[in-house]
């Protein structure tokens, strides 16, 4: 059993009582990058003590830097598709709303929206439809995904496809699977089954274990990266952050690989729907800042992923927390980027700076953007990115990575006083973080000089 219900309510229960300094103990031990248990989350998910929560928050921030150092990676969401035959209460694609606009983009209109994003810099690009695909079957889905990769602008392309689709069967992943996607996303919306029976009315999305299940049939069709969430507003936060745990951890122990992220969307109001703009669990700023910071001491190798739900101010917050990538100048409806700028739309966004704006901000907070897909690329996914990331070795690969991609995107997008403030950080990061003379030094100086002479996509 991926959840027991019982067992987190008790768990829940429990932990309400706690001293100070069991607290401090448990942050302590998270500072030894094992990650925590259940009951431990439990008790840091209860903190209300000022003092002590600003300790947790610089833990988590401790275990981001240990880990991952300054790297932030930036992706766009691509809505191919707006029609779904299901009845999700909170979200404006579902069946009843028949006021929304319905559009699924053909494969010219996913080539414009592509070089919309390409234009502005984007190589990573997470690819998001509702449940219901012209001509019935998934091809639809199979020939989207090619015409991103096969979309080319000025000798850029994109890079990496991750997927947000509905729930496959085993044969129908193993077709996704050759198509070459990165990540497979996937959000429970709650874990915690009753709610999640009231809140999905019709569909195929009705049934709560299909979708549980979802990522096992994955795993075992080969996909090697999956990401995982809950919808933060369905239910209580701290029973979804706990069972988000549970089952990263079930996957862990049964496929020896835990999901490659944990996304934490937050309800935003949705046209037609009441329900998302009364959700079910409200969270304060603190409690959302919270859930990223738990989540960064339990998981501390998988990484997180923030998107333009939150404000621009929070989002900056939750850099600091352990969240490691970050979406960027987003639309959320099909055509958003190019060719239909005003319709359908899934939700409210709350972030919406360029992606030129977003990167600057990133920057001031001393952080490194990166548009990497090395490990990808080079095979290193699943299992094999893991053992990577476990002894501390991402922090190597990615940030000289993030520093190339970053470099790319330098030369090619940014205007001038991003350049020289870019250039800046890729610099005091270099040598803060490599020694001069070191191999590893030689090559960054060798790749920076490369890319700034005009050579493109080199990664280690
Ligand atoms: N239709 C597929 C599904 O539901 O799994 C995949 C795409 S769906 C458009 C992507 C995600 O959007 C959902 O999993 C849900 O968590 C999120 N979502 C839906 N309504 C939302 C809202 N009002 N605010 C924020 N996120 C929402
Ligand atoms: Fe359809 Fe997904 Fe929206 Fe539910 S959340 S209505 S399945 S698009």
């Amino acid at each position: 059993m991926i959840i027991d219900d019982e067992k987190l309510q008790r768990t829940l229960e429990k932990a309400k009582s706690h001293t100070d300094a069991e607290v401090t103990d448990i942050l302590n031990h998270a500072k030894q990058l094992k990650g925590i248990s259940l009951e431990q989350a439990a008790v840091l998910l209860n903190i209300t003590d000022k003092a002590l929560l600003q300790k947790l928050f610089d833990t988590a921030k401790y275990i981001k830097e240990a880990i991952y150092g300054n790297r932030i990676v930036l992706f766009a969401p691509l809505y191919i598709s707006n029609i779904c035959t299901n009845e999700c209460i909170y979200c404006a694609f579902r069946r009843s709303n028949t006021a929304l606009k319905r559009h699924a983009s053909t494969q010219d209109e996913i080539r414009q929206e592509v070089t919309a994003l390409l234009q502005q810099g984007h190589k990573r690009v997470l690819m998001v439809a509702g449940e219901a695909y012209p001509g019935g079957g998934l091809q639809y889905v199979y020939d989207s995904i090619q015409t991103i990769y096969d979309t080319r602008w000025n000798g850029q392309n994109v890079r990496r496809v991750n997927v947000n689709i509905a729930p496959l069967t085993e044969p129908e992943f193993e077709e996704l699977k050759k198509c070459n996607i990165g990540t497979y996303q996937l959000f429970q919306e709650t874990y915690h089954k009753k709610t999640y029976e009231k809140l999905h009315l019709a569909g195929a999305k009705k049934d709560y274990q299909f979708r549980l299940d979802a990522m096992d049939r994955a795993l075992q069709a080969g996909i090697n990266d999956v990401g995982i969430g809950p919808l933060l507003g369905l239910y209580d936060h701290k029973y979804e952050i706990l069972a988000t745990l549970e089952h990263s951890w079930y996957l862990d122990k049964t496929y020896g690989v835990g999901p490659h992220t944990i996304s934490i969307p937050r309800i935003e109001p949705a046209e037609g729907s009441d329900f998302s703009q009364h959700p079910n669990d409200v969270l304060s700023d603190d409690e959302f800042k919270k859930c990223v910071a738990v989540l960064r001491l339990a998981v501390p190798y998988t990484g997180i992923i923030l998107s333009t739900r939150e404000t621009p101010q929070m989002r900056n917050a939750c850099l600091e927390l352990g969240v490691s990538q970050i979406s960027a100048a987003s639309c959320v409806n099909p055509g958003g980027y190019s060719y239909d700028k005003d319709n359908g739309s899934q939700f409210t966004l709350t972030d919406s700076r360029t992606l030129a704006q977003v990167i600057d901000a990133v920057v001031d907070a001393k952080h490194m953007p990166s548009f990497c897909t090395g490990c990808y690329r080079l095979g290193r996914v699943g299992k094999d990115f893991m053992d990577m990331a476990k002894p501390g070795l991402i922090k190597k690969h990615c940030l000289p990575n993030a520093m190339f991609t970053f470099a790319e995107y330098l030369e090619d997008f940014a205007p001038a006083p991003l350049k020289t403030k870019g250039y800046a950080l890729i610099e005091s990061t270099t040598k803060e973080n490599f020694a001069e003379g070191s191999p590893i030094r030689q090559l960054i100086d060798d790749n920076l000089s490369k890319i700034k002479q005009g050579k493109r996509d080199l990664y280690f």
